[in-house]
Order: structure tokens, then sequence, then C-alpha cells
């Protein structure tokens, strides 16, 4: 595979070789990581409205299954479940001109899917904003300053000369990813241009109020149940400004866990006072993992630390691992890597 740009910013050389590539028509495949989030979904169905008003083709293939509560994205029908419609997922990818891999750095992010990729024939265009990219992509548009993949999915359209195409489905889905990734606009990358963004998604029709509801009120009382259990399980490390929660899968199944109940229950451990490290621990027996975020705030970069002792990686202040032993075995590794921190986490 041939490897032409990476660049930061959208520019004018660099989107040529974007424009040549959708001059043709052209099958695209658009692919989230596994587990994707409200960037990963929204970023992905974003730029597929898009790509199908400009004319051509376009499918989102996701590498498994996501919460309800991101099912109503505009376009979420034209998603296919690599591991449902196995079939139909791997001849889109095979038989694809164009991948667009949208919110992550290696191939390694989509799991299964990763085989199938690495012997695609078609030129990707990654977009990402994840730190330290892989070099796998004919054009990489990495941007580690930004806050979502969402805004950078519109800084692509109107790089590209199509935000006039940006209606009112488009811009919910990337209002939607712009507010999930920074927290409805708190984290340390919600910028002013984020603000502009967002000002101008609501003007081509986003319902900011709507988009809300739709993501964060639609509990139900067996996940509010599920987080009385976690918060239950909280242990504060004070020495090292430190929170953690542990849900084993005995706590998940009793209240009946389904994908994205767990969503967010890592940030209460950071809203305690002095706490600067905060890590949510959850056991998934089915696949033999604990699966580990991680959040910070100020310095402390959790995507070092997920990638040195997890397996992981991600962003300054919010990364995620996973570990292969038991929970139990899990945090108490966990707590024995945190003397080596002791600097960093207390300054
Ligand atoms: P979360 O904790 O919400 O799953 O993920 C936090 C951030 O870290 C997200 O940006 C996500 O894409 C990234 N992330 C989560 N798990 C992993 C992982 O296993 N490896 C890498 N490289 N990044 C991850
Ligand atoms: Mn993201």
């Amino acid at each position: 595979m041939l490897y032409y740009c990476i660049f930061e910013r959208m520019n004018s050389a660099d989107i040529a070789t974007v424009k040549s590539l959708l001059e043709q028509p052209q099958q695209i495949v658009i692919v989230p990581h596994k587990n994707p989030d409200g960037d990963a979904i929204g970023s992905c169905l974003g730029l597929a409205n898009f790509l199908i008003k400009i004319g051509q083709k376009a499918t989102v293939v996701s590498p498994n299954d996501y919460p309800k509560f991101l099912k109503w994205i505009p376009g979420n029908e034209r998603i296919l479940n690599f591991e449902r419609e196995n079939t139909q997922a791997k001849k889109a990818i095979r038989e694809a001109t164009l991948i667009f891999t949208l919110d992550f750095n290696q191939l390694s992010r989509t799991g299964q899917m990763e085989s199938y990729l690495t012997e695609a024939e078609a030129d990707f265009i990654m977009i990402d904003h994840h730190q330290q990219p892989d070099t796998y992509a004919k054009v990489t548009y990495s941007d580690v300053s930004m806050s979502s993949t969402c805004e950078m999915v519109y800084n692509f359209i109107e790089a590209y000369g199509g935000s006039s195409k940006i209606n009112a489905e488009i811009a919910t889905c990337l209002y939607t990813g712009i507010m999930t990734d920074t927290g409805s606009f708190k984290y340390r990358s919600t910028t002013s241009q984020t603000h502009r963004v967002i000002a101008e998604l609501i003007d081509k029709g986003a319902d900011n109020m709507l988009i809300h509801q739709q993501i964060y009120d639609t509990n139900s009382p067996s996940r509010l149940h599920l987080l009385g259990a976690a918060l239950n399980n909280l242990v504060i490390l004070k020495a090292y400004h430190t929170a953690y929660i542990t849900l084993s899968q005995e706590e998940l199944d009793k209240h009946q866990f389904s994908k994205g109940d767990t969503e967010g229950f890592v940030n209460y451990g950071l809203t305690l006072e002095g706490i600067v490290f905060a890590v949510i621990f959850i056991e998934n027996k089915e696949e033999g993992i604990i699966k580990i975020s991680f959040r910070s705030t100020g310095d402390f970069s959790v995507n070092e630390f997920a990638r040195k002792h997890f397996n992981g990686g991600g962003h300054t202040n919010a990364a995620g691992g996973r570990s292969d032993i038991s929970l139990s075995e899990t945090t108490k590794h966990f707590e024995q890597l945190l003397p080596e921190y002791e600097n960093q986490l207390t300054s």
C-alpha cells in the first residue's frame, strides 16, 4: 500500500487527493472502532449521509453492536453489523474501492474485522483524533487537538467545499458525536471553534435539546440500579488521588446489563474533590477479559498509562484498555502500579 500524506489540518493540496478520489464513482465503506460510541457512530453516519448526498455509494460497517441510545441517529438503518450480518459485511469490505476509518488509529481497534481490512484492495482514508496514529491510510487526517472525529468530519466537508450540502440529518449526526465526546462541551478539548461548529450545526437543523434527551434521558430502572452497585464498589486511594470502580459479571447479570449501560460511570470518580485519576474495571466473562476505562484531569496521561500497562490507549485524559487476568488480580496489579506514578499524580 502507498502512503501519501499525513496532515493535521485539511489543506488544499491534501484535499485535492480526496477530491480526485471522490470525482470517480466509488464503493465506499466507512468503519468505526469496535464498541462504537456516539462520536464513532455520529461521524460515520454524518460522513455516509454526506457522501450519499454527493452521489457516492456508502455503507457503514460496524465491528459489533452498539448501545440502543445511538440507534435513532439518522442513517442508522444503513449500518451493517459485522458480527450479525457477517456475509454482507465481508462482501462490502471486499468490494469496496474506498474505505474511511473513523475515530480510531490502529486497525486492531476493529477486532475481528482487522484481517479483512488488511486484505482489502481499497484505498484508505483515516479521520481521527487519537494519539499515535498508524500509517495504513493513503490519506491520514489526524489531529489530536480536536474535540471529536465529528468536528473533523465537519472540517473535512468544509475543506471539500461541501458545507452547503450539510442538511438536518448530517448536522444531527455530527452534533451528537461532538456532544458525547466533549462531555456536553465541557472537556478541555472543547474550543471556541468547537462552539462555532456547533452553532453552525444548530443553524443547519440539529435539534440540540432533542439530541441531548435521546442520548442521556433514556435510562432504564435497571441501569440506575447498576449505577448504584458500581458506586457502592467505589475504592478511593487518597494517597494517589485515585478512585476506581469495579463491576463483576455477576453484578452486571443481576441488573440485566445491556450494551451502553456503563457509559459514563467512570466519570463519577473524577467528581470527587482532589481525585485526578479515575478508573472502572468491568468483567466480561464471555470475552474472558476485564474491560477498563481510564479518565484523568490535568496532565496525567491515561493514554500512556493504558498503553504501557493495559494493552490500550486513547487520549491524554480518556483512554481504554483490557486485562486478561481476573477482576481481583487486575485491581491488585493496578494498585501495585500506582507508587511508580506517585509524583505525577500528586503534583
Ligand atoms: P472508553 O473508556 O470510553 O471505552 O474509551 C476512552 C477512549 O479511549 C476513547 O477515545 C476510545 O476510543 C479509546 N479506547 C478505548 N479502548 C481502547 C483500546 O483498547 N485501545 C485503544 N488504543 N484505545 C482505546
Ligand atoms: Mn472520538
